[in-house]
């Protein structure tokens, strides 16, 4: 039942995923970004807090709940491993706590809400929908109601929902960065025409492959970095990402009236990684995780023994005047010789789980797992006294974890899920969540060594989350040029939900940011709780097909996350 209506407000909301006020700032003072120059100067901004981990799923879900992950079942990108050892994606299903369109159509109003991830398979709730990452390439029932994605393929030219991701695979960097800029020419004509042609209440865009070109271009752009090739052509590819996406900030801009409000935010910040941590071989290295060679063929512990990796083994060949011999049993040589890494989906099969008490199944979780018994396919830890002495252990040993070539530490800092998330789905989390220093980068799989320079292949990453996230505030009743401290990702819906003159929901971790609003408009207006949703069950939604789930795990490995 609708119980109250708001104060007839409307919101936009752009979200850039990994924006970083460490970019945005000098760019804007410079003049480069000029409409975020001008939503910094006359509005209320500051940093964001993401998640624990500063991961896309989670955070974004956070975002659009008001609730820390315990609450809304999201930890990364996967679930955890219950029943086998491999990894399946999380899906709109999975998703605990209500999102902000579903609590907005409990008070009868409209929401637009474009590319957020994990909203696959969509929801039905008043207004329309778009999914983001983690939709299966082949699905066409990615929007809410069925028939818009017959509009928009008539409206938009070469309209699709996914990037192609071939061009980076085979680390063709000019194809790939022409590949994210013709998606986010797609997504501003959608984003312009929904806003332009639909009513809405709340429009809620947000951007995503400005992330991956942070990922994959930093090193051109830092001359810190310890593979900066000097100036290419490459030098001002982030700059130029952001003044397309500052370009068309300009468009919604000049489509807000003084009844609506303006929300932008980022899921996590982004910075250089100089070195990639390769925790698998560190828990390998200590004893944690044990690796069962004799799957391995003679030939390729051959290799192992002698410390050959396939590109130097190739090296060496040429340098032998051999080199015809890759290409003549190029098969031969890719299945025998390890590859420089080799990820955990390679060798689930080869771990000796009777002997492996703690694993990390996807660096992106940024998360190790204990293998408890009960819990785990093949669990070695007994719960209770024994698993809390040996995380102890683990937590004391992790801390110890230092950069041999500089001495410092590796680890920012280490939690047990107990000391950050509360809430029904708080044991579904992993057992230690690891947060890294600035530069270190912890990489899926096993690497030739445990700590390796960052940025050697051409697509590979320079570039990674960390934990402070941007957020700008700008409308009729925002305060101009303040600076905000302490604003949390959890912050955002219950925020938004003021704007609207809505009541923030009592379950919700987060607040009304208040504080970025004029005193006089907040002592009018005082915050409000309800819990018109509490005590609904989230909606049921369809879960992926086992051919849908595949098509994900795929991309995702093609994005790096497996
Ligand atoms: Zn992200």
């Amino acid at each position: 039942m609708v119980k109250r209506r708001g104060n007839g407000r409307k919101v936009v909301v752009v979200g850039l995923d990994g924006a970083t006020f460490a970019l945005i700032k000098p760019w804007a003072r410079e003049g480069k970004l000029p409409h975020l120059g001008r939503v910094l100067r006359q509005g209320a901004h500051g940093a964001l807090q993401s998640t624990i981990p500063p991961v896309t799923p989670p955070a974004w879900i956070s975002s659009a709940t008001g609730v820390n992950p315990g609450k809304h079942n999201i930890y990364g990108f996967f679930k955890p491993m219950r029943h086998r050892y491999s990894r399946t994606p999380y899906n709109a299903s999975d998703v605990k706590a209500k999102k902000i369109w579903q609590i907005l159509h409990a008070y009868g109003k409209r929401s637009g809400i474009l590319h957020l991830p994990l909203t696959y398979p969509v929801d039905r709730f008043n207004g329309f929908m778009v999914a983001g990452i983690m939709t299966p390439d082949e699905a066409t029932d990615f929007t809410h109601p069925p028939e818009l994605l017959d509009e928009l393929r008539r409206v938009i030219p070469d309209y699709r929902l996914n990037i192609s991701l071939n061009s980076w695979k085979a680390g063709l960097l000019d194809e790939f960065y022409e590949e994210s800029v013709r998606i986010l020419h797609i997504q501003r004509e959608e984003t312009l025409y929904l806003m332009d042609h639909k009513p809405w209440d709340l429009f809620w865009v947000m951007f995503h492959h400005v992330d991956g070109v942070m990922h994959v271009y930093w090193k051109f752009m830092e001359e810190r970095h310890p593979y900066y090739p000097g100036e290419t052509r490459f030098k001002n590819a982030i700059l130029d990402y952001y003044r397309q996406l500052d370009d068309l900030l300009g468009e919604i801009l000049r489509r807000l009236d003084e009844n609506t409000d303006l929300v932008i935010l980022s899921d996590h910040g982004h910075e250089m990684i100089r070195k990639h941590v390769f925790l698998l071989n560190w828990l390998r290295d200590r004893g944690w995780l044990a690796v069962n060679e004799r799957r391995a063929s003679p030939l390729e512990r051959a290799f192992r023994m002698v410390g050959l990796q396939r590109e130097r083994l190739i090296k060496r060949l040429e340098r032998w005047h051999l080199g015809w011999l890759p290409k003549l049993f190029p098969e031969a040589l890719k299945n025998q010789v390890p590859r420089g890494v080799v990820t955990f989906k390679n060798i689930e099969r080869r771990i000796d789980w009777t002997r492996t008490r703690a694993f990390m199944p996807s660096a992106s979780a940024m998360a190790i797992w204990l293998n408890v018994r009960g819990r785990e396919p093949q669990g070695v830890v007994e719960p209770g006294q024994h698993y809390r002495a040996l995380r102890e252990e683990l937590i004391e040993q992790l801390r110890t974890f230092r950069d041999d070539e500089t001495g410092e530490p590796i680890l920012e800092a280490i939690y047990t899920p107990e000391e950050i998330y509360v809430g029904d789905y708080a044991g579904e989390a992993p057992d230690l969540l690891l947060l890294t220093r600035p530069g270190y980068y912890i990489h899926e799989g096993f690497g030739p060594r445990t700590l390796v320079y960052a940025g050697r292949r051409a697509n590979e990453r320079s570039g990674h989350h960390h934990m402070q996230g941007i957020l700008l505030l700008y409308g009729q009743h925002i305060r101009r040029g303040v600076e905000l401290r302490g604003a949390r990702i959890i912050d955002v819906t219950p925020t938004i939900l003021y704007m609207m003159g809505l009541p923030v929901q009592s379950y919700m971790d987060g607040h009304a940011l208040t504080e970025a609003f004029e005193p006089t408009y907040v002592a009018r207006h005082p915050v409000e709780t309800d819990d018109i949703v509490a005590g609904e069950p989230p909606p049921q939604t369809m879960a992926y097909s086992p051919e849908e789930e595949q098509l994900v795990i795929e991309r995702l490995k093609d994005m790096g996350y497996m």
